[in-house]
């Protein structure tokens, strides 16, 4: 079994693989985790406070780093160390592994530093064989208990160890059910059991050729060995994937005396939340079963009962609760949890078992909670003086904020789902299919909920995406457009749908071998990425109370301002409800795509001249004023950056020669000179093309139009009440010739107006910093340039040279490679594009001492990014309306972590 030991030939070390706990003691505490694991640190702590915990001993995560860089073997001296702690465990337990008169069992348990429920294995009744089980019988005076405890320990290890299916199991136990005329468990007898196992037992001989192990040495190691094996499992690899544990961290092994929640009617077994993990309600909260061992409350077999009356009175049941039906062990575990949650200063998430009247703690953790509890949890304890305000802000994982902020399906609903894909946006919504953009926009003018079903989403779907409920699409990935876009107007998005086939002539969808029609009613859960079919019941946002209380004190303590991305009214609205401080990103480009000014635009960029840009530009002044109008008076008081035209301009063309000669016709134009412009302007790279200020550079008439629109509308709004805090932002500039030229455009145009309206207005011009040699040159940019923008999604594509739009391709193989631990569109690349920011913010400060600086893009609403934000010494982050509160209290995160 033990192989490993072999392979490995230098002489015994001196380090420590193995720590003991039991009998009031501990060689390691809860600071622990790191080398002891979650699992085995808090055993070791809850040892030291004198909570009867059975005794063990604890294999170092280091043992197992140690087994995967040396070829899977264990270290020299590990075997030594753990015969020793062993043989501690017998002193304690007063019995001895393997002794036939009075055997030692142990669980073998996984644990690694962050806990990962239910990922990796654990083998329970180890030491069991044909002799132990005797002596087991007769120990306990109960025979049937011990052949009920020998088959439970066949069959797990022979999953867990051998890697036999449990199905061949349960085939058996279903056989001898049938035969026996009995429907439970617990209707077998020990004789009906000692049958069992004798056909587990030949069942393992037949599946592997060799029979059921029955040296508990050669058992034990088959466990170790299995343990660290299922460290690199794919449910724990996918699990670290999906919450960014490194798998440089190892298991944990734990070997531990068995205690019975199995022997009979004064035993039992159970699951206990110090408060309710969903709600967090200061209430005790969990399940017990009595006459069971550990893994049955979770397998399902039986239904737990409560384990406070008030719960099970709540729950309208009649079985028990532990309360009941034993007082005295309940009023001990109640006293021994309270004290773990203030020990802890924590809700506590908690295993215990109960033998024959006597209480076992057997594992603590800090519990896993939704938003709402952890919100909750927190404010609650500041108030029972348990914690400070301070290490409540911490408490409270910014991202899952976002669960609080969109209307969500109710947990209780039935779902009938017609297709998954990608949790692109969070939210839910109903609505009916709708194929096309601009088709959701018609039926939402008159007042109808729809779903944009798409192939996939381009630009020219944003009034679409906008007038839709929510978006579902059949390709593109967690940061296609579909998904970016939603996520920043927080429309709920499931991308990705791959099992969807739209059929828009048809004008039905066809998914799982069902089909759907244009007008049909479905919902889409953007939390889970899933689409259900028909209205399902939902639950709306509450952010009042535990929320606002939280994030008073995060305002309290951070120094990171928080923008919003936002260009329409409503999404302006929104980030100002979330407490947005200001606009850090308006792309004005959006509002060209407005059906009542695309034709006007079109025209501009069809004109064969100046004079004919400018004629087509004085049709779109008067929504461009009104667009900047309404948002300087949404966000009253605050600054709000407006930055120019950034597209190449042929996205506001059509592409192909059926959607030209359609525009043409509609519109009017000359459709042969449509498709040469549309053929002059197509580029092949247009993310490196002729986009952002080198647009105002060519063709200045657009810029100074922008110009004017901002202005103008600032003296309106001016006139009226309060003056509003312009910034003037130029998009993609690299060098300081061209900010220096737009400088004076800008300033230029600027004074135009003012001094035509008569008005006098502070007014600051920036750029965005989102090329590499504007970083670099940041000295020379700021000799013109009053704030930077760091636009950190084209930073990230001009730096690494990748274009967001295709990364999906082959960033997950660089994922799954471990070439790059995470997507650097989503959080940013500190080490490479974050080194670019430092230096840009660096240098800009060197010209400008009061240059602003602010960060806006995707990253600006990631924690991690925001972190770094902080560490850089910027002025503000500026994310989607949506992500505003998730920013705010990140940035107190950071602020905090900062301080110490
Ligand atoms: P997981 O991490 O999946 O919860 P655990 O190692 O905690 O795995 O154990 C699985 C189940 O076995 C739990 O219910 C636990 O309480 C129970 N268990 C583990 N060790 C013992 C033991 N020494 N005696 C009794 N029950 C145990
Ligand atoms: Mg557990
Ligand atoms: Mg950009």
């Amino acid at each position: 079994m033990a192989d490993g030991f072999n392979e490995v030939p230098e002489a015994a070390s001196t380090t420590r693989w193995v720590y003991s706990f039991g009998g009031g003691a501990a060689d390691g505490d809860a600071k622990m985790k790191n080398l002891l694991g979650g699992k085995g640190a808090n055993l070791a702590e809850m040892s030291s406070l004198g909570l009867p915990v059975p005794p063990g001993l604890t294999i170092t995560t280091e043992a197992c780093v140690h087994y995967y860089a040396e070829g899977k073997s264990y270290p020299a001296g590990l075997q030594e160390q753990v015969d020793a702690a062993l043989s501690k465990v017998e002193t304690q337990a007063g019995k001895r592994f393997g002794e036939a008169a009075n055997p030692l069992l142990v669980s073998v348990r996984s644990g690694a530093r962050a806990s990962m429920p239910g990922m990796m294995d654990t083998v329970l009744n180890l030491g069991l064989n044909d002799e132990t089980v005797e002596g087991l019988a007769t120990l306990s005076g109960d025979r049937r208990f011990a052949f009920d405890s020998y088959r439970r320990f066949i069959q797990m290890y022979s999953n867990v160890v051998l890697g036999l299916e449990h199905s061949l199991f349960e085939e058996i136990l279903d056989d001898h059910k049938e035969r026996l005329e009995v429907s439970v468990d617990t209707a077998l007898t020990a004789a009906d059991w000692e049958k069992v196992v004798a056909d587990y037992k030949a069942a393992v001989t037949r599946e592997l050729g060799a029979d059921f192990p029955q040296a508990p040495r050669d058992q034990l190691w088959g466990a170790i060995g299995a343990v660290f094996a299922s460290w690199m499992n794919d449910r724990a690899k996918f699990y670290r994937r999906m919450h960014d544990i490194p798998e440089s961290w190892g298991t944990a092994v734990n070997v531990q005396s068995m205690v019975f929640g199995n022997m009979g009617d004064t035993s039992a077994t159970g699951v206990a939340f110090t408060r309710n993990p969903s709600t967090g309600e200061a209430r005790l909260y969990g399940e017990f079963l009595i006459n069971a061992q550990g893994e049955d409350v979770v397998a399902g077999i039986r239904t737990p009962q409560a384990l406070t009356r008030a719960a099970r009175e709540e729950m309208g049941e009649s079985a028990p609760s532990m309360e009941e039906a034993m007082p005295e062990v309940f009023a001990q575990f109640k006293s021994v949890v309270e004290r773990l949650e203030h020990h802890y200063r924590d809700m506590q998430d908690i295993e215990f078992t109960v033998e024959q009247g006597v209480l076992y703690m057997l594992q603590t953790r800090n519990g896993k909670r939704t938003a709402k509890a952890a919100l909750k949890v927190a404010v609650d304890q500041v108030a029972e003086g348990l914690i400070s305000r301070e290490e409540a802000i911490s408490r409270v994982e910014p991202s899952s904020l976002d669960q609080l902020l969109h209307p969500a399906i109710d947990p209780g609903a039935i779902r009938d789902v017609i297709a998954s894909g990608l949790p692109a946006s969070p939210g839910a919504a109903t609505g009916e299919i709708v194929f096309a953009a601009d088709e959701a926009e018609r039926l939402a003018e008159l007042g109808r909920a729809v779903i944009l079903v798409r192939e996939e989403t381009s630009p020219e779907d944003i009034h679409g995406m906008h007038a839709a409920r929510g978006v579902v699409t059949c390709r593109g990935g967690m940061t296609s457009h579909a998904a970016v876009v939603a996520r920043g107007m927080g429309r709920p998005c499931v991308s990705g749908a791959g099992e969807i086939d739209i059929d828009e002539k048809a004008g039905v969808l066809r998914a799982r071998g069902r089909s759907f029609s244009a007008g049909e009613v479905i919902t889409i859960d953007g939390a889970k990425g899933e689409v259900l079919f028909g209205a399902v019941k939902m639950i709306e946002p509450e952010l009042s109370g535990d929320f606002s209380q939280l994030m008073e004190w995060a305002d309290g303590v951070r120094r990171l301002k928080v923008r919003a991305n936002a260009e329409t009214p409503l999404d302006a609205r929104t980030a100002r409800g979330f407490g947005a401080e200001g606009i850090g990103l308006c792309r004005t480009e959006h509002m060209f795509f407005d059906e009542d000014r695309i034709a006007a635009v079109r025209e501009m960029i069809l004109a064969d001249d100046e004079a004919g840009r400018r004629a087509a530009l004085a049709k779109i002044i008067p929504f461009q004023r009104k667009d900047f109008e309404e948002l300087f008076e949404i966000m009253a008081g605050l600054p709000v950056t407006i930055r120019l035209l950034d597209p190449p301009l042929h996205e506001f063309l059509p592409h192909t020669d059926a959607e030209i000669e359609e525009l043409a016709a509609s519109a009017g134009l000359d459709a042969a000179k449509l498709k040469r412009r549309a053929g002059e302007l197509a580029e092949t790279n247009p993310m490196l093309g002729w986009r952002g200020c080198r647009l105002g550079i060519a063709f200045p008439e657009i810029y100074e139009m922008q110009v004017r629109a901002i202005f103008e509308a600032a003296c309106t709004v001016a006139a009226k009440g309060e003056a509003p805090i312009v910034e003037v932002m130029h998009p993609l500039v690299a060098k300081k010739e061209e900010i220096a030229f737009l400088r004076k455009l800008t300033d230029d145009t600027a004074s135009a107006v003012l001094k035509e309206r008569g008005v006098s207005l502070d007014y600051k011009v920036g750029v965005m910093i989102e090329l590499p040699r504007a970083a670099l040159r940041a000295d020379q940019i700021a000799e013109h340039a009053e704030f930077f923008s760091f636009g950190t999604n084209d930073l990230t594509q001009t730096t690494f040279g990748i274009s967001r739009d295709d990364s999906g391709k082959f960033l997950d193989a660089y994922l799954k490679k471990g070439i790059i631990e995470k997507d650097p569109f989503v959080s940013l690349d500190q080490e490479g594009v974050g080194e670019l920011v430092r230096l840009g913010a660096e240098r800009g400060r060197a010209t400008r001492p009061d240059v602003k600086l602010g960060i806006c893009g995707e990253h600006g609403g990631d924690p991690a990014s925001i972190a770094f934000c902080e560490a850089v010494g910027l002025d503000y982050v500026s994310c989607s309306p949506y992500r505003v509160p998730i920013a705010r209290l990140a940035a107190a995160q950071a602020a905090l972590e900062k301080k110490g």
